[in-house]
């Protein structure tokens, strides 16, 4: 991973349910949909990595899970506007293409395909989303307004319309897919490992299956 780091301002901080936020950098940079960057509170410190969330040519904005027990997290929480932290460069290759694509996520693991989406690159796309509770849909409004994005959100704890019962994965098990689909993968690592298996088991070959995994 690379670490050529620049000093940036906090533009904006905003909660989106108890334990997600969106920060926004005072930077506004050239990246792909699908990069990430590497976040430090200072030039010492190890860094962290978070998918861009935000559109191309717009400040770069992040969505994070506040880990209480975290080391950066809680210190990401606590940022006012103007506070500086470190950011690398962007970086990483979990980029979409004009193909046929699935992508699928958990929680904040929506935040490269909300940068997908809101770069237009929802043509010929399913998005998968997997979460608890209809409030943990976050940004639901900008993948519904998107109509050629095949929008599907898997509740495992509440029922609601709209919503399909039970987790992403019992979704997937219950799906055909063609062989030349292409699969982007972005959430925690027991997730992407399950999801790998099941589309493994429907023969979808492995180069086929692109992930990013929260660790
Ligand atoms: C390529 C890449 C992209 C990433 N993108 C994002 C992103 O867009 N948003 C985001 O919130 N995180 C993302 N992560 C995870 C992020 O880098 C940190 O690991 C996370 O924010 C925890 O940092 P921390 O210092 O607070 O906790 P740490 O002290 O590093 O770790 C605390 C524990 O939390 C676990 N953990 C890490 N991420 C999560 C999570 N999301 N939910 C629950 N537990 C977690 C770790 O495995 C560890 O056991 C990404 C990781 C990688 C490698």
């Amino acid at each position: 991973m690379i670490k050529d780091l620049q000093q940036v301002t906090v533009y904006d901080q905003r909660k989106y349910s108890e334990k997600v936020l969106y920060l926004t950098l005072e930077k506004t940079m050239d990246f792909i949909p699908g990069q990430v960057i590497g976040l430090a509170l200072s030039a010492e410190k190890e860094l962290r990595y978070y998918s861009i969330a935000s559109e191309p040519g717009q400040k770069i904005g992040i969505l994070y899970d506040l880990i209480e027990t975290g080391v950066l997290t809680p210190q990401l929480n606590q940022l006012k506007n103007g506070m500086e932290l470190y950011m690398t460069q962007p970086f990483g290759s979990f980029l979409s293409t004009k193909e046929n694509e699935v992508w699928i996520a958990t929680g904040t693991g929506i935040a490269p395909f909300l940068s997908m989406a809101k770069a237009g690159l929802g043509y010929k796309k399913t998005l998968i989303h997997g979460a608890k509770k209809k409030e943990d849909f976050l940004f639901s409004e900008v993948f519904r307004s998107q109509k050629e994005i095949n929008y599907i959100r898997c509740s495992s704890q509440e029922r609601g319309e709209g919503l399909i019962p039970g987790r992403l994965t019992q979704y997937l098990i219950s799906q055909d897919f063609s062989p030349d689909t292409n699969f982007l993968l972005c959430g925690g690592p027991q997730m992407v490992v399950d999801v790998r298996e099941i589309l493994i088991s429907k023969n979808i070959s492995h180069d086929r299956i692109l992930s990013e995994i929260y660790f």
